[in-house]
């Protein structure tokens, strides 16, 4: 019997299957590119052949596109991204305190004592330390993202780059680039300013505390992980599963959810892999971000929103 986790942001999907001792057996990335549902059917297409639907005891989703995965999949638990990355973090280390978590497009900032959530902070606005704006930065650079973290403790002088914002940081980074500095000394020094913005944001006035743990996709880069232990001082963990903890957790919240209600999952099986949906976008003109929201519809009826910033469409239909 195995455990379902679904967790849709808007740079990847992250699908997850748990057996009954919370063991990862299987763990699918895709990426998001706007379809949610797409992405999801896709990876519902990888595991329909080799499991059955009865085989599924609980499915749990989380991330900006939670509401629509949940009722796509039918959810048994549909919860935020802050409480799923806690739970899984917990299910590894009870005493872990703080979670600083870097995805593709947000950062986060999980404070817990006990075993309790007690603060957080999220920064949707702000690109500059996400993955994305990485990925971009790698690009320019012409090194592969895999390797930044080795370029960056190769350098011994690092070169300092101006991280308020992406756009900064951006112009910052072309200009020491122009003067020929060495391309791991300017990796480096982006590391260093990216954590800089990261705890001078989002982690504004919250006390960090160990054990710390670093998950998202950006803790693959080890050179982010260096900076941070070398500006807070402390030792920093990266867990194993750092990249699909989110999916992890809402996996863990789905089993707990019908263990407590004595309930049978609503799983939907994975033949929704070859339902008709439909996505169709407009342009949110609330406020100056001018968010492309993604609408979903089932046989013409709308079942959910994606890719708004501030959750003024998605929430609406949140369990
Ligand atoms: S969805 Fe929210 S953040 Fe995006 S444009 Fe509309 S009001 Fe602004």
């Amino acid at each position: 019997m195995y455990h379902l986790g679904i967790d849709v942001g808007s740079v990847s999907t992250d699908i997850v299957m748990l057996d009954e001792n919370m063991e990862i057996i299987e763990k699918i990335y895709l990426r998001t590119k706007g379809r949610p549902i797409r992405a999801i059917q896709q990876g519902f297409n990888m595991l329909k052949d080799k499991y059955k639907d009865e085989e599924i005891k609980s499915v749990g989703t989380t991330g900006s596109g939670r509401a629509i995965a949940g009722f796509l999949v039918g959810a048994d638990s549909v919860k935020n991204e802050i409480t799923a990355h806690a739970v899984a973090a917990l299910e590894l280390d009870k005493g872990v305190r703080t979670i600083l978590e870097i995805g593709g497009q947000d950062s986060k900032i999980i404070i817990l004592k006990d075993g309790i959530v007690t603060d957080f902070a999220m920064n949707t606005v702000c690109a500059a330390g996400t993955g994305s704006f990485l990925d971009r930065q790698a690009e320019r650079l012409e090194i592969p993202i895999e390797r930044f973290g080795e370029y960056a403790l190769k350098s011994k002088t690092p070169v300092r780059i101006a991280g308020r914002c992406a756009v900064f940081a951006e112009s910052d980074m072309i200009h020491k680039q122009q003067l020929g500095y060495d391309p791991s000394d300017i990796i480096r020094g982006l590391c260093e300013a990216l954590v800089r913005n990261y705890l001078n944001n989002v982690g504004k006035g919250k006390e960090i505390e160990s054990k710390i743990f670093f998950q998202g996709g950006v803790a693959a880069n080890i050179g982010m992980k260096e900076a941070f232990e070398r500006v807070l001082n402390k030792e920093v963990i990266i867990p194993p599963y750092y990249d699909v903890m989110g999916s992890i957790g809402a996996a863990i919240i789905g089993k707990e959810t019908l263990k407590k209600k004595k309930a049978k999952t609503n799983f939907k099986g994975f033949n929704i892999a070859d339902s008709k949906v439909v996505s169709e976008s407009f342009q949110c003109k609330g406020c100056a971000n001018r968010c492309e929201v993604v609408k979903i519809l089932e046989n013409g009826k709308e079942i959910g929103c994606f890719g708004d910033m501030c959750g003024k469409w998605t929430e609406r239909l949140v369990v």
